[in-house]
């Protein structure tokens, strides 16, 4: 018997392939030598070659699957400079100068993408409407506030504590004790993004190839050996750009990133006035919950697009959704007879720091680990890679240089993630009411 949570029509893929669907997989013919070749054709893999195309060099990029077919094509598309630390927490643990450092670093990502969306013109429907983080607990209220205060004292962001009885001018919830709204975060369509940035690649010279998986790198002694199934390219650069899809082609990098899947789904078009009602401002959402929901409105303001993490291990889109649908209903219970028209899930990459890391080993560069908030730092990072192989000085970040460290017994295969979840939804439980 069908689902009723289904539409009959539903899709177990992102709702954004719909404006943008993934490009023609007929890869070009490869050539034998490059100066860069880059492995992943996501925002890191792009932002790269636009700089290095640009910048004289010849360049390619080597993709696995279809292009853009990682989280740069599935994500929420969630725009901001927000770290896996809450900024006061960052500073009590690394001290003050690093988490200003740090957030530094994150607001320079954030310019350099509305900066990058302008100057290059790319239609992906970016707004700045702000982000709201609704408190979950009365005790994150405060935490959120001692946050707000730090951010705005020593980095001068523009961001605003939530009480809880204003926060209907917010979202149409009274679960959350208030919150905080980041003014200058924004949110655009991920997938469209991305095919702005693939077609200026192109225009700029680079061959972009699909369906053209990396199986190896042989570092020689002037650079390297890029093998494919579809030919060798000698190049004298190469960068990773794999984020939650690294795998065994580069182990160094395997060891330090843990990939999660994130799940999300799409509801069904709404009556405009209940979108009004349930997201007054057009915000992009977020809560404190170690177990984070996400959810905003669509680009056209049809549909609620929701999303989380609501398995042990990693699991298909077609179990998630039903999941994901009872947590959505949870949390706004109007929407229980809404039902779902796409289901899908994309891999981000943890690290062990929760911090973004950038750089080279073995004479490969290398930038991943965004933590779930990839849009900003992949684009930026991506950039000052290309920055740095040109020799360039603004290729430098607040970020360069971190120690990167993986675990013991860490191959990446995160065995340690249904523990993980299991102890987080058990501190989310002991959390409530406090
Ligand atoms: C559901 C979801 C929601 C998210 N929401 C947000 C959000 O709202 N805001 C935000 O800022 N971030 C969000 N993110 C994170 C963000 O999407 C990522 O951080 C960002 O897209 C990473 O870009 P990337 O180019 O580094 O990696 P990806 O876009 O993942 O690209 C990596 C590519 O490498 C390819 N690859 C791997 N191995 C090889 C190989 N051997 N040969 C060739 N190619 C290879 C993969 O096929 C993949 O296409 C979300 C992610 C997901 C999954």
């Amino acid at each position: 018997m069908p689902d009723p949570i289904f539409t009959a029509d539903v899709k177990l893929e992102p709702y954004w392939w719909e404006a943008a669907p993934r490009p023609p997989s007929t890869p070009p013919e490869l050539p034998a030598h490059a100066d860069v070749a880059i492995v992943g054709s996501g925002y890191t893999g792009l932002s790269a070659a636009l700089t290095l195309a640009r910048g004289g060099r010849d360049v390619v990029v080597l993709e696995a699957g279809e292009l853009g077919q990682g989280a740069s094509s599935r994500n929420a598309g969630f725009c901001g400079r927000t770290f896996n630390h809450g900024f006061s927490t960052l500073a009590g643990k690394t001290g003050l100068d690093n988490a200003v450092r740090v957030y530094r670093a994150g607001e320079a990502a954030l310019d350099y993408l509305i900066q990058l969306i302008e100057s290059e013109q790319i239609d992906c429907q970016f707004t700045r409407m702000g982000r709201f983080t609704g408190a979950s607990f009365a005790s994150h209220y405060e935490l959120l506030a001692r946050d707000t205060e730090g951010l705005r004292k020593h980095l001068g962001v523009e961001v605003e504590m939530v009480t809880k009885g204003d926060q209907h001018r917010e979202v149409g919830l009274d679960i959350y004790h208030g919150g905080q709204v980041m003014l200058r975060d924004g949110g655009l369509h991920p997938a469209l993004f991305h095919q702005g940035l693939l077609d200026r690649v192109v225009a700029a010279g680079a061959t972009v190839a699909g369906n053209t998986p990396v199986t190896a790198i042989a570092r020689e002694t002037a650079g390297f050996t890029v093998t494919t199934p579809r030919g060798r390219i000698a190049a004298r650069d190469v960068i990773v750009a794999t984020n939650g899809y690294t795998g065994g082609l580069t182990p160094w990098q395997r060891r330090r990133v843990i990939p999660i899947g994130s799940y999300m789904i799409a509801t069904e078009p709404l009556p405009e006035a209940q979108m009004d009602r349930l997201m007054p401002r057009d915000r992009v959402h977020s809560d404190t919950r170690k177990m984070v929901y996400y959810y905003r409105a669509s680009p056209d303001r049809r549909r609620v697009l929701f999303g989380g993490r609501v398995s042990l291990s990693e699991t298909d889109p077609r179990r998630a959704t039903p999941r994901l649908h009872a947590e959505l209903t949870r949390i706004f219970p109007e929407l229980a007879e809404t039902r779902v028209t796409h289901g899908w899930m994309g891999f981000v990459a943890y690290t062990f720091d929760k911090l973004p890391h950038l750089g080279r080993r073995d004479g490969i560069h290398y930038a991943l680990g965004y933590c779930g908030s990839g849009i900003s730092l992949a684009s930026y990072f991506g950039a000052r890679i290309g920055q740095q192989l040109l020799g360039r000085a603004e290729g430098r970040t607040g970020l360069d240089g971190l120690r990167f460290s993986g675990r013991p017994y860490y191959w990446g295969r995160p065995w340690f993630l249904a523990p993980a979840i299991r102890y987080y939804r058990w501190h989310d439980s002991l959390s409530v009411g406090g």
